[in-house]
């Protein structure tokens, strides 16, 4: 339910947001550049230290309020994966780390003074098969030694920390496949070219994301956070969090679609008439809005029970997979609305298009949602 705190924030980051023209995000887009102002601006503003609470710094708001942060940022046309994991990616920090870990790291991560905003899980050889991952952490005395490699780094240039997942304890040697993974927080300060190796990837969007090379890379033991052994299930921990914010953003990218074709529609004249008028150009953008409002909902619903403490796996599930698919629909609209224009750098459709694109595949591919909700909802047989 909108209260007036939601409207409030949404005023204040819309606000912030348009000082980030399109200009800005051009100009970034085509220099493959970090949108450091846009970042520092929400980080000084407080923004990215959401979720927080007060007593390390942060400003203790729910998860619905920081996914209307995460959707305004997109509403407006910038792109909030270039920090948005800032905002969550301390939550295994926050709900497993040790009080020692948590009162060293939150309250800087809050100011902006550290960035935590990189997360090292999917490797080349195994993806999606997250169990399986060959990075090893291997104790001497009091450090691991990590060698492996990963894949699809993301921000790892633009921050300080880093959380990594790697398998402490073979897989061979374990009751259940999912024990023996453990989580560390990686400085990366002074780890390139002390064990670390990093290749950017050059991809689709502008988008900072790396392959990783450990090789007798040194981590202190202290930087393990929680147990040993048990790190698969404080990422798990996390991901009903992660869903229900992606989703957040494909629903602000979802409604700036919508906006730039329908105000496009109204205002381009062809056979001297708006084409808004043809029912052609005119039903798929009010598809595309049906099933954005219907997306939102179910962000919403999975929201307020994750804020209620009540289990949301599905409905968490189901909002990414839905907000997922209808930001990508409105894209569509989008870009056909503009005819050739929706090519054209200048409109920002297809900048956005590349970008919104993503969510189809990471941080979840919607195949793994839908086998999430065939297992777990449905009862049927695991499909993988
Ligand atoms: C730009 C970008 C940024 C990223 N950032 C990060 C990051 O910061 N940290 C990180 O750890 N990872 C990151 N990722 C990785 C992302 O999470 C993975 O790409 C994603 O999980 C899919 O894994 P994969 O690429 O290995 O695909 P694969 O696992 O090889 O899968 C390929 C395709 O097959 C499908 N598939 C695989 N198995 C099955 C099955 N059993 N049933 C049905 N379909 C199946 C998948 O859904 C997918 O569509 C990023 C990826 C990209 C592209």
């Amino acid at each position: 339910m909108a209260t007036e705190l939601h409207q409030e924030l949404r005023v204040a980051v819309r606000d912030l947001c348009s000082r980030f023209t399109g200009e800005y995000w051009r100009k970034l887009d085509e220099a493959r550049g970090y949108p450091e102002e846009f970042v520092s601006a929400l980080t000084e503003a407080g923004w990215l230290a959401a979720l927080i609470p007060e007593e390390y710094g942060g400003s203790g708001l729910n998860i619905t309020e920081a996914s209307i942060i995460l959707e305004e940022m997109n509403r407006s046309g910038g792109n909030s994966a270039a920090c948005h994991a800032q905002m969550y990616i301390m939550g295994a920090l926050l709900r497993h780390g040790s009080e020692e870990q948590k009162r060293r790291y939150l309250p800087k991560i809050a100011s902006g003074e550290l960035r935590l905003q990189s997360f090292a899980v999917t490797e080349p050889t195994t993806g999606s098969d997250t169990l399986k991952l060959k990075t090893t952490a291997v104790k001497r005395g009091d450090q691991y030694v990590v060698n492996g490699q990963k894949v699809w780094t993301s921000r790892v240039q633009h921050s300080d920390l880093m959380l990594l997942l790697a398998r402490t304890t073979p897989l061979g040697e374990v009751r259940k496949r999912s024990e023996g993974l453990s989580v560390f927080l990686v400085d990366l300060r002074n780890a390139i070219g002390n064990g670390l190796t990093v290749r950017p990837i050059r991809n689709m969007m502008n988008h900072e994301t790396n392959e990783l090379f450990f090789d007798d890379f040194k981590v202190p033991a202290e930087n393990l956070v929680g147990e040993e052994g048990k790190g698969f299930r404080y990422i798990l921990d996390g991901m009903n969090a992660e869903r229900i914010l992606i989703a957040a953003e494909c629903i602000g990218d979802g409604y700036w679609f919508i906006e730039r074709a329908a105000h496009y529609a109204k205002e381009r004249v062809v056979f001297d008439r708006p084409i808004g008028q043809n029912q052609g150009i005119q039903f798929p953008i009010a598809r595309a809005y049906v099933n954005v409002e219907a997306a939102n909902l179910m962000r919403f619903r999975a929201a307020s029970l994750f804020d209620a403490g009540e289990p949301c796996g599905a409905e968490a599930n189901m909002a990414k997979l839905l907000a997922a698919d209808a930001s990508w629909e409105a894209a569509n609209a989008a870009i056909q609305t503009h005819g050739g224009f929706g090519f054209a750098a200048e409109y920002d459709i297809e900048r956005k298009f590349r970008e919104t694109r993503l969510y189809q595949v990471a941080p979840i591919s919607t195949n793994l949602i839908l086998a999430y909700i065939g297992e777990h909802v449905l009862g049927l047989p695991r499909s993988y």
